[in-house]
């Protein structure tokens, strides 16, 4: 589910929540709480336009990017990959690898029912496949890097929150 939040001023009560978020609108903050999937902050170069997005393994699959890239007039707009969880810590099983049927960002695992799934490699193949050419950040994984939350190494555990607003 994308927010569209073009329309700052018909905001009233609690913000919408989605896995993804999108405005032009100067003064509103775009929120995502995440531990261990993967934080995506979007621009324009020319500074208009914004969004979050919320990238977990289902999100990818649901396309959550290209949607989110929909919503865009602009063409020339750069994406942030904010601590996910790496492929060093991230395995899964095979019926969570058919969900994606290229492939893309899975390692073989400790046998042939598990894979190492980076989510980074994936948002990047997904991102560059929808015109996004300039890419940064993405290479913090949050079970190594005891400064982030961990939903995969702590169990129970908090969220960090990752912020983009236009002045
Ligand atoms: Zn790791």
């Amino acid at each position: 589910m994308l927010a569209d939040h073009r329309d700052a001023m018909s905001m009233a009560g609690p913000a919408p929540e989605a896995d993804a978020a999108y405005t032009s609108a100067a003064g509103q903050v775009l929120a995502i709480m995440v531990a261990d999937c993967l934080p995506i902050l979007l621009y324009s170069r020319n500074g208009n336009e914004i969004a979050a997005i919320h990238a977990g393994w289902r999100g990818l699959a649901a396309n959550i990017i290209a949607e989110t890239l929909a919503h865009f007039s602009s063409t020339d707009i750069t994406a942030w990959l904010g601590p996910a969880i790496g492929p060093c810590h991230y395995e899964v099983d095979a019926p969570l690898r058919d969900h994606f049927p290229g492939g893309q960002g899975f390692a073989p695992g400790r046998d042939a029912d598990h894979w190492m799934f980076d989510l980074g490699v994936l948002a990047r193949q997904q991102l560059t496949a929808c015109g996004v050419q300039t890419l940064a950040g993405g290479d913090v994984c949050t079970f190594c890097d005891e400064r982030f939350y961990s939903y995969r190494r702590d169990g129970a555990t908090g969220r960090f929150a990752v912020f983009i607003w236009r002045e």
